[in-house]
């Protein structure tokens, strides 16, 4: 099977400033494997570049060049070296793509999932001053808006944006509070009718999560960057109601599928999420959905230059491609 790929700039339609720090555009990455397509975001608060993407590809190729049965999904995965998380997610879905392409049939099929089962996906609103954050969460009319905090100004921006309109509102510190700044914020937070919370600490203290979790605030927590694969949900298990699962940390559907099994097995409840990414990569994710409680995959909504057609969004409602695969067109 044959490999390339190419840069996949996306610009993104207002400046993407989370705790981690602020974008304009994201560099990730476009793969094609034989007929099928991948992609990788380029997330550098993952350790992700688009150089480092692209060279664990040139990396792989040859050995890509010589498989000739992508059915055999384990095994090539499996003989993948360690690395790019994000370049192993582009091959992942794009043998799944493969897969689903020679067969006919859409991937969510080949999983055995109800495509009328999709959660509905929350759109995130990122750090601004709190009248700006106000109106575009007011323009946007959608019925879950995720809220990114973890700055100076965390309790006008919730409340801003729980004034200016009824949808749920989540809210995702990214890792950007102490315990002692936690424990605060989320009981003042929680007055303003949130649904959940997602990485209130940094990366590495799950007894900081766990210590919060037994404060019972009321809101439920969330693990998002410390969670990676499905060995990591099992060691945040007890410590937060639930995981993020995210294609480009999994390494891919594989992962992702153990991982959502694993919280399974730990009774902690799964939001299916994504990083800024176009089409390719939010759609493999969507065919998941139906296995996850909660969505959280507005990529192609952030971005101005989506190349792609996959998932459609009614409102918050998304809808699977009938097309086989990941069922992704090229505009
Ligand atoms: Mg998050």
């Amino acid at each position: 099977m044959k490999l390339t790929w190419e840069s996949l700039t996306l610009e993104l339609r207002t400046t993407f400033r989370i705790a981690h720090g602020a974008d304009d555009r994201r560099y990730n990455v476009l793969a094609r494997l034989a007929e099928g397509l991948g992609e990788a975001a380029a997330v550098t608060y993952h350790g992700e570049t688009q150089t480092g993407i692209m060279e664990y590809l040139a990396r792989v190729a040859d050995e890509l060049g010589n498989c000739a049965d992508p059915f055999l999904l384990e095994n090539i995965l499996d003989r993948l070296p360690l690395g790019s998380q994000a370049a192993r997610a582009a091959l992942d879905l794009a043998l799944h793509d493969v897969w689903g392409k020679r067969l006919g049939q859409p991937l969510y099929r080949l999983l055995g999932l109800d495509p009328t089962r999709l959660p509905l996906t929350s759109f995130t609103i990122a750090m601004d001053e709190p009248a700006m954050m106000a109106q575009r969460a007011q323009e946007a009319g959608l019925p879950i808006i995720k809220v990114k905090v973890g700055g100076a100004n965390d309790e006008a921006m919730v409340a801003a944006i729980r004034n200016a309109t009824n949808a749920k509102l989540r809210v995702d510190a990214n890792a950007g509070w102490t315990r002692a700044q936690a424990a605060a914020m989320i009981p003042r937070l929680a007055q303003y009718d949130l649904e959940l919370i997602e990485q209130p600490l940094p990366v590495g203290d799950i007894e900081g999560l766990r210590w919060l979790r037994a404060q019972k605030f009321g809101l439920p927590i969330f693990a998002d960057e410390p969670v990676k694969t499905a060995r990591d949900v099992a060691a945040h298990a007890g410590a937060v109601d639930g995981v993020v699962v995210k294609l480009m940390k999994t390494g891919g559907i594989r992962e992702a599928l153990r991982a959502i099994h694993t919280a399974r097995a730990h009774e902690m409840q799964v939001m299916l999420s994504c990083m800024v990414e176009s089409s390719v990569g939010v759609t493999a994710a969507a065919h998941l959905a139906p296995l996850c409680d909660y969505a959280d995959l507005d990529g192609p909504l952030l971005i101005r230059n989506d190349r792609f057609a996959g998932v459609q969004y009614e409102g918050a409602r998304m809808i699977l491609p009938a097309g086989a695969g990941l069922g992704v067109t090229e505009k």
